[in-house]
């Protein structure tokens, strides 16, 4: 069968960058002269049947914009069988013959799923923040987010040298350390603390205090989010209670999911989104545009349905040997 409509939407967390994807998926396709048709809020969208005919101008204007002009969800009822099978009843009467999933690694499950159950096309781009996703070096939004951190973090710097105060800034990432790490890197920060770290609040306290003994007059400590944010809050009265000693908790939270998608993410989400459609035309499917040694190719869908927590310790190591 040759694949002569296409649908696309996004599902799960949004991330900046999707707009290049979903620009890069639409104008390849309709280069090729294939149809395509933008599905609304993802699987809970498309089990609602809130489709959009997409056409060359339908994504003009949207490289440059965060969040995803299909906008995104989460879709308990899609983890059930049923409701899948629904799902490809209503792809089969618009007559689309295959699915591009613009998402994390939950969303390439359910598109595993239909492939697996109902043998429906199907093809992931990764797009989530977190860069947390198996057998792909980077996840479209990854540098978005790490940017917008490091400039609150370099904010957060400037008046925290002005008061001589120590900060705890928590990032987003979740589970994954690689947001942390980077920024942790990329602004000098004394300290990064990993998702599921146990903390050595007396370290950190040594820490500081070896820092202000040699003249440091202000510190920032990187923590990522881990399962539930907020546990810089914690950490905090820890701090306090124990050691006697004051921080001020930032947590920037969803500030790193928005703004306009930096150079990385829109140059490799469109690519992502031109091979995806391409993979489909050479029914190379199930499967997933990743990166892999720095290149953008297609591999299994299988090989990306876990996530992976680029767990560089070697990193939060170079953050401390840096701002001794
Ligand atoms: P992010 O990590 O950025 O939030 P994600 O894609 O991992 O992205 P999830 O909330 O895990 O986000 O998944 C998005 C949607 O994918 C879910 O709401 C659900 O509809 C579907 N999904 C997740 N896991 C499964 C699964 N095991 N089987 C079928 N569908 C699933």
């Amino acid at each position: 069968m040759n694949i002569s409509h296409i649908g696309v939407l996004c599902s799960g967390g949004d991330s900046p960058g999707m707009n290049c994807a979903i620009r890069a998926v639409v104008r390849t396709a309709l280069f090729n002269n294939i149809q395509v048709t933008g599905i609304k809020r993802g699987y809970a969208g498309l089990l609602r049947g809130e489709f959009q005919a997409m056409n060359l101008s339908s994504v003009g204007n949207i490289i440059q914009r965060g969040g995803t002009i299909l906008q995104t969800s989460r879709s308990p009822e899609f983890t059930k069988a049923e409701f899948r099978k629904k799902a490809v009843d209503i792809l089969k009467a618009q007559k689309i013959d295959a699915l591009i999933v613009i998402g994390g690694d939950g969303s390439f499950n359910g598109a595993m799923a239909l492939w697996r159950e109902l043998q429906f096309p199907v093809i992931g781009i990764p797009g989530t923040i977190d860069n947390d996703i198996s057998n792909t070096e980077y996840t479209i939004g990854f540098d978005t987010a790490v940017q917008t951190a490091i400039e609150a973090v370099d904010r957060i710097r400037d008046t925290a040298h002005s008061h001589a105060r120590t900060f705890l800034v928590e990032v987003m990432g979740r589970n994954s350390s690689s947001i942390a790490l980077k920024v942790g890197v990329c602004t000098g920060a004394e300290n990064v603390l990993l998702p599921n770290e146990e903390i050595n609040h007396q370290k950190i306290v040594d820490d500081i205090k070896r820092g202000i003994a040699r003249g440091k007059d202000s510190s920032i400590i990187i923590v990522a989010e881990g399962p539930v944010a907020g546990r810089s809050y914690e950490i905090q009265r820890v701090l306090k209670e124990t050691y006697q000693m004051d921080t001020h908790v930032v947590i920037l939270g969803h500030i790193q999911r928005g703004g306009s998608p930096a150079s990385n993410d829109r140059f490799i989400a469109s690519q992502m989104g031109n091979l995806a459609v391409e993979g489909l035309i050479n029914k190379n499917f199930p499967s997933v545009t990743v990166v892999q040694n720095g290149k953008v190719l297609l591999t299994d869908l299988a090989n990306c349905i876990t996530k992976a927590d680029h767990n560089f310790t070697e990193y939060q190591t170079l953050a401390q040997t840096l701002s001794i």
